[in-house]
């Protein structure tokens, strides 16, 4: 009995934790922020939960950064930005996906759309700023 609380608690820090941050968070980056609270949950405990929380529709993979899928508890379809440089994942707003594409794939093709990624890769607002005020070592 007290063994299933104790599960279930861990399950449900895991999707809060998923659904109160907005840095897109890696199993791993979950697994270590949830440790000290819980010292015997694992990695592997981490990985199943989300797989599940993803069947269930709770939460949705962005994408992948340095080979760590990215979380968000955030299902509504918006579009994201990755940074290549220090691996951000940052949220843009909905109306970058224009809705009248959705329309065009199924009068073109004939494929019912359920929900849209859009996805820019590039460097962030801020390792673009940390660059330019770096001193100059090439003179
Ligand atoms: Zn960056
Ligand atoms: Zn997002």
């Amino acid at each position: 009995m007290m063994k299933r609380q104790n599960f279930s608690k861990k399950r449900e820090a895991i999707l809060r934790t998923i659904c109160e941050t907005e840095i897109h968070p890696s199993a791993e980056w979950i697994y270590h922020k949830l440790k000290p609270e819980y010292p015997d949950l694992s990695l592997g405990t981490v990985y199943r939960n989300i797989t599940k929380f993803k069947d269930n529709g709770d939460i949705v993979c962005v994408g992948v950064v340095n080979g760590q899928e990215r979380l968000d508890g955030n299902v509504m379809p918006h579009a994201h930005f990755i940074c290549r440089k220090c691996g951000s994942v940052l949220d843009l707003p909905k109306d970058f996906i224009p809705e009248e594409n959705e329309n065009k794939v199924k009068e073109m093709f004939g494929h019912e759309v359920e929900t849209c990624a859009l996805m820019f890769y590039g460097i962030c607002f801020t390792c673009v700023k940390n660059s330019q005020s770096m001193p100059e070592l090439s003179k």
